[in-house]
């Protein structure tokens, strides 16, 4: 007999299922859409199948490049099956280009290009709006040990160069993006969470001019409209992208 599977957690975007096996979870997304710590809220049909295939497409690539990651596999359209972690309460953002948060908090104008990419850490809780932390912060609340944060931070800055390659090859400029990380049983660090238009700055490289075109979250954000039809030319590209590859 097929019983429900157990809801093991429900977050912003994301359900998470219990598997047959104990070390593996059922990731569901969801079609929902949350900004500005959940005070803007809206639901997209079909949001939730695009991120999910998006980003599986996004990390078997990763894979393939040697990055360890809870990606198990595709398990329907809107959900995957993933190794079980134990996620680190940190928010991993890495930036190319100045745009967003970075703006508002300091002087650099938005859209210039950082000499060498930055990366800042958020502590991972809503109920105190998601904080951006120092090192020394991330050692006092001992969120993370020193060997392993250079080790995240590497893993991010080998990601990154990946990405920015994978997506220029489907003509789309990587602003920067937000990674999550955890421990799998044996202890391993692997990424986790999602690589989608939610959670990636995606400039349209495809324009005439310098005009700036997201095709990523900033659509619903800043009320620009057309977040599905953003997402579906995504997926349409990196489809395109594989196909001839
Ligand atoms: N981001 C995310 N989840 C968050 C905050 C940020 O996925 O809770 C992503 C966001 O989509 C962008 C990058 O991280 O690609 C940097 O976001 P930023 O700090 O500029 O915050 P925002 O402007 O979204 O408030």
């Amino acid at each position: 007999m097929n019983s429900k599977p157990e809801l093991i957690y429900e977050g912003k975007a994301k359900k998470i299922f219990a598997h047959e096996d104990s070390d593996k979870v059922v990731i569901e997304f969801k079609d929902d859409a949350t900004a500005f710590n959940s005070l803007k809220k809206a639901k997209f049909e079909g949001k939730g199948e695009l991120n999910c295939v998006i980003s599986s497409k996004i990390f078997q690539h990763l894979i393939e490049y040697n990055i360890p990651t809870h990606y198990l596999g595709l398990k329907n359209k809107n959900s995957i099956i993933a190794k079980k972690i134990s996620i680190i309460p940190l928010e991993v953002v890495l930036r190319n280009i100045a745009y967003g948060s970075l703006c508002k908090q300091t002087s650099i104008k938005p859209g210039t290009v950082l000499e060498k990419p930055l990366i800042d850490f958020y502590l991972k809780n809503d109920s105190l709006n998601d904080p951006l932390l120092t090192k020394d912060r991330i050692y006092l609340l001992n969120l993370i040990s020193y060997e392993d944060l250079t080790l995240i931070s590497n893993l991010t800055l080998k990601i990154n160069e990946l990405l920015k390659n994978f997506f220029l090859n489907i003509k789309l400029k990587l602003v920067d993006f937000k990674l999550e990380f955890g421990y799998t049983s044996e202890g391993q660090i692997v990424l986790g969470d999602e690589i989608s238009p939610d959670n990636c700055r995606l400039w349209d490289l495809n324009q005439k001019n310098d005009t700036i075109v997201s095709l990523d979250k900033d659509r619903f954000r800043n009320d620009l409209g057309g977040l599905i039809e953003a997402y579906s030319e995504i997926n349409k590209r990196i489809n395109n992208f594989i196909r001839f590859n």
